[in-house]
């Protein structure tokens, strides 16, 4: 049956997967969501005997109904090969009780790399389906790991071309040395001198401004997005969790049709709304748990069902987590408001105005299956030291954040069904907060030397990311504010204004 996808603000639209692939974001401004979510009708136990890259097959066939067998086939054998470093592609690691689905064993070492190495070749392959004329350009903003994982995905992607803006002060050092050493011909990296918010905010106003669309159209450019918000991101995230599970029943750790939850820690809303989705599609998910860092917009959200983004933005040592507004919770209102695309619009209307709205008494109701939480910077610290103490197993900054959330589920609950922990990031990645965390006597220590210390003490090689950019030389370094943002990108493309 032919899948559908329609937008969050406009119910008229309808278009294909390949189509909203392509386009990124709805002209109304609203997201991609299909029409209804497909019932995951393999068994498990058929699932529990294939390998991710079958599983994968399984997950997206199902949403991108209009790329045949064989082009979403080579889709997938493209993305999860050997830029990963395990034929598991995403393993499990069982520690304290929970199980750390380990997401970053791709080429940047973060959770991003699961989506992005094949979004590429989604979007290549829409771009053929439907007959482009013309030359793609992703336009990304990232708070440190979308960034890297994108040029790394699109890197020398014939018909392509992608630019980064990144907030100058707001990535790890690793996350801006990964970016500002990144090869191929048709990659740009900017810093801009503003937060994650300001870069994001930046990138909509291009893609929604009209009149340079067209100077663009004519010079031969069409934009897309990379951002969590396109579906083709999305739907390949959805692929993890059906995986996970299925390997959980095959090492027999679950029964069959037992519940686990499912605790992600949270920024954009991309990761755990997948995990939603793979609920909807019958995933025996009990729990969704959403973790939150210092930014707890989204606690807020889950408690009061009022979203305000009027605060102070923090900047903590899970820089990816730091947003305060999450785009994509945009397609859990627009469910919420029982598919209501005049009710989400007006909701979103006011975020944009007020930076704040509310949800109904009736909305509400249906957030039961969330259960939000947060770590403060101490509990973060604390969290990481104590696993590694107690297990031997050094988790990052990010994933910390959730395995402390899980303890305060715990402790709230005293639920007993098995967890599986979305772990988003290597240690090596913010290696610094890390060691700092285990011990303060790393704090003094220089960068690569952190790196064989960690090695050692959590006894897991180096990365291959991490040893490529120790002579890796800078090849990126434009800095520009935040309003330049559209100029930069009409130098980049040598597009003429007037
Ligand atoms: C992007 C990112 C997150 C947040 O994921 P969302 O899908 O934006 O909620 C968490 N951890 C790491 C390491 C990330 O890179």
């Amino acid at each position: 049956m032919e899948l559908y996808y329609t937008s969050t603000r406009n119910r008229e639209v309808r278009v294909t997967a390949s189509q909203a692939i392509l386009q990124g974001l709805s002209e109304d401004g609203g997201l991609f969501v299909p029409e209804s979510i497909p019932a995951m009708e393999v068994p498990m136990e058929e699932l529990a005997q294939m390998s991710y890259q079958q599983v994968a097959y399984q997950v997206m066939s199902r949403f991108f109904t209009d790329f045949t067998e064989e082009e979403l086939k080579s889709c997938i054998d493209r993305a999860y090969d050997e830029k990963f470093d395990t034929e598991e592609i995403a393993p499990l690691v069982k520690a304290e009780g929970a199980y750390y689905l380990e997401l970053f064993h791709g080429a940047t070492i973060a959770f991003k790399d699961m989506a992005l190495s094949i979004l590429p070749h989604l979007m290549t392959t829409s771009a053929r389906k439907n007959h482009a004329e013309h030359e793609i350009v992703i336009l990304t903003a990232t708070s440190g790991d979308t960034g890297k994982a994108a040029l790394a995905g699109f890197a020398d992607v014939p018909g392509t071309k992608i630019i980064v803006f990144y907030p100058e002060n707001g990535v790890s050092p690793i996350q801006k040395k990964q970016m500002v050493t990144q090869k191929g011909d048709n990659t740009y990296v900017v810093a801009i001198r503003g937060n994650f918010d300001d870069a994001q905010t930046g990138v909509k106003k291009i893609f929604n401004d009209k009149a340079m669309g067209e100077r663009l159209a004519a010079a031969g450019y069409q934009f897309s997005s990379a951002n969590s918000i396109n579906i083709g991101r999305l739907i390949p995230q959805v692929v993890y969790y059906v995986y996970a599970y299925s390997r959980l029943l095959k090492n027999g750790e679950v029964a069959p049709g037992d519940q686990i939850n499912v605790d992600v820690p949270t920024g954009n809303f991309g990761n755990i709304l997948a995990a939603y989705y793979a609920k909807q599609m019958g995933l025996p998910i009990a729990k969704l748990i959403c973790a939150s860092n210092e930014n707890k917009v989204l606690f807020d959200f889950f408690r009061t069902g009022t979203y305000d983004r009027n605060r102070k933005f923090v900047l903590t040592s899970s820089p990816s987590m730091d947003i305060l507004i999450s785009s994509n919770l945009e397609r859990l209102i627009y469910r919420l408001a029982g598919e209501d695309d005049q009710a989400n619009r007006q909701l979103m209307e006011e975020l944009g105005t007020t930076g704040t709205y509310a949800i109904s008494a009736k909305m509400r109701e249906k957030l039961e299956d969330f259960y939000g939480n947060y770590a403060s910077e101490e509990e973060t610290a604390e969290q990481i030291r104590q696993l590694y103490e107690d297990t031997g197993y050094v988790i990052d900054t990010h994933t910390a954040v959730a395995a402390r959330v899980y303890g305060k589920y715990l402790e709230e609950t005293k639920d007993s069904t098995k967890t599986l922990i979305a772990s988003t990031a290597s240690p090596f990645k913010f290696i610094r907060s890390v060691l700092s965390a285990i011990d303060g006597k790393y704090a003094d220590m220089e960068d690569f030397a952190q790196v064989e210390e960690l090695s050692r003490i959590a006894n897991v090689p180096v990365p291959k990311a991490i040893q490529e950019i120790r002579t890796a030389p800078v090849l990126h370094n434009t800095v520009v504010d935040v309003e330049e943002m559209p100029a930069i990108v009409e130098k980049i493309l040598k597009v003429s204004q007037k």
